[in-house]
Parts: C-alpha cells; sequence; structure tokens
C-alpha cells in the first residue's frame, strides 16, 4: 500500500495521484483552467492528464507556452512533494 500523500493527506501517494488527482494540485489545475478559459475533466491519472494537454495544443506559440505551462507545474508540484 502506498504512503499517504504529503500534499493532501487524504490518498494513498502515487505519481498519478499527486500530479493528476491529489487535491492540492487539483486547485491548481482548476485556476489554470480557468485562467485558460478551456473546459475539461478532471484526469485521474498522469497519462490522462498528458492526453488532455496533446489534445488542446497544436504547434502554435500559445500552444507551445500550454505545454511547458503545465509541465512546469508539474515539476513545481513535485518538488512541493519533496520539500
Ligand atoms: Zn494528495
Amino acid at each position: 500500500m502506498p504512503s499517504r500523500c504529503y500534499l493532501c493527506y487524504t490518498d494513498g501517494e502515487s505519481i498519478d495521484h499527486i500530479l493528476a488527482g491529489c487535491l492540492f494540485s487539483c486547485r491548481i489545475w482548476v485556476e489554470m483552467m480557468s485562467k485558460l478559459d478551456l473546459q475539461w475533466n478532471r484526469p485521474h491519472s498522469l497519462k490522462a492528464w498528458l492526453e488532455f494537454v496533446n489534445s488542446n495544443a497544436g504547434s502554435s506559440k500559445r500552444d507551445v507556452v500550454w505545454r511547458v505551462g503545465v509541465l512546469a507545474i508539474m515539476w513545481a508540484t513535485w518538488m512541493e512533494r519533496n520539500n
């Protein structure tokens, strides 16, 4: 059994939980989606998240910023988890 998530203390810790399903990271994603005016259903796995990101991105500069922004938030969340 995975250890308890250090960010929300409500579920077991896994990469899918931390980057997709965690209440802590979800607050960040909700804010980001709101600012970008994107409709989404909260993904519950990293794979589903990345599929969503790719389905909403092409090759424009905006889309590159979108992808980099998502990865930056994932990186910052992971760093917070390790603090
Ligand atoms: Zn959590």
